[in-house]
């Protein structure tokens, strides 16, 4: 079962599908724009999403990317677009040849396009997709999606329309863009992530809380997650519109972080919180 959220965001009403626990699976979705960020489930709602991420090659971030190709090619879909750290480029197109051969038919139709630190990946006409290295044990890239638009030039507001069609036909630039980064996936990240402003700049901010026991702050050190005590240490300062929590341990039942959450983490952020965690039954 996915969780839904519907959040308000200066681009639209943005719908966020997912289900996520450490170990057992992260599955993001963006139904709008057919995006998925990690696929770590095969799901039903993951076949449709014609661009996919993998954030790093644990296999709850990247589980579900046999049943995603070969959905698509059962149903005759056009082939999607796969962006995986380049580091993994070559063992991720591997396993799919190797799923391919397993199931006797034809190659996957899948465009994979090795990704890293700084790529810009312009995935529809108002929407780049940009990445950046998180703070895990192995080579992770999170994701940030930035909404572009076009605007007349400040200067130009009150020119006649006559006016701004003669200026475009002598190829003099009116607009500018404007560039708002929408939403920041974390991925497994430690708290090396809270010194990246820019990523935690986005209007919704989507980030782990593996752990979340005192007793467990170790364990979160040593494999390289968050703890609860990260979360309370940055909220005060977090300036996004929605945070959201991922990625909870088996150590904890989802019953009990809420109330954490109302409790503790709700008092310390501007912002509405919220989490995608689910028991994968
Ligand atoms: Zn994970
Ligand atoms: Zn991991």
């Amino acid at each position: 079962m996915l969780r839904r959220l519907n959040l308000a965001t200066e681009w639209d009403e943005l719908t966020i599908l997912g289900g996520s626990r450490a170990g057992e699976g992260t599955l993001l979705l963006l139904p709008q724009l057919s995006l998925a960020l990690d696929i770590g489930r095969a799901h039903r709602s993951l076949t449709p999403m014609s661009t996919v991420c993998i954030s790093h090659g644990h296999a709850d971030h990247l589980g579900g990317l046999a049943y995603w190709a070969s959905q698509r090619l059962l149903n005759s879909m056009a082939p999607g677009t796969l962006l995986v750290p380049g580091n993994i480029g070559d063992e991720v197109a591997d396993l799919l040849r190797l799923h391919a051969r397993l199931e006797g038919g034809k190659a996957y139709a899948v465009n994979l396009v090795p990704v890293g630190h700084g790529t810009r990946h312009h995935f529809r006409r108002d929407m780049n997709l940009e990445f950046f290295t998180t703070d895990h044990w192995v080579p992770t890239l999170g994701s940030r999606l930035v909404w572009t638009r076009r605007r007349l030039l400040p200067e130009l507001r009150n020119s006649p329309s006559e006016d701004l069609a003669a200026r475009r036909r002598r190829g003099q630039e009116i607009t500018y863009e404007v560039a708002s980064p929408l939403l920041a996936y974390g991925a497994d990240t430690g708290p090396g992530i809270f010194a990246q402003a820019e990523t935690l700049a986005a209007e919704v901010v989507l980030l782990e809380c593996s752990f979340w026991n005192d007793d467990d702050l170790d364990r979160a050190r040593r494999f390289s997650h968050l703890h609860l005590s990260d979360i309370v240490n940055a909220a005060p300062q977090l300036t996004c519109r929605h945070l959201v929590l991922l990625h909870l341990s088996r150590r904890n039942r989802i019953k009990d972080v809420e109330k954490i959450m109302a409790a503790e983490l709700e008092p310390l952020f501007d912002g509405r919180l919220h989490h995608l965690i689910v028991d994968w039954e």
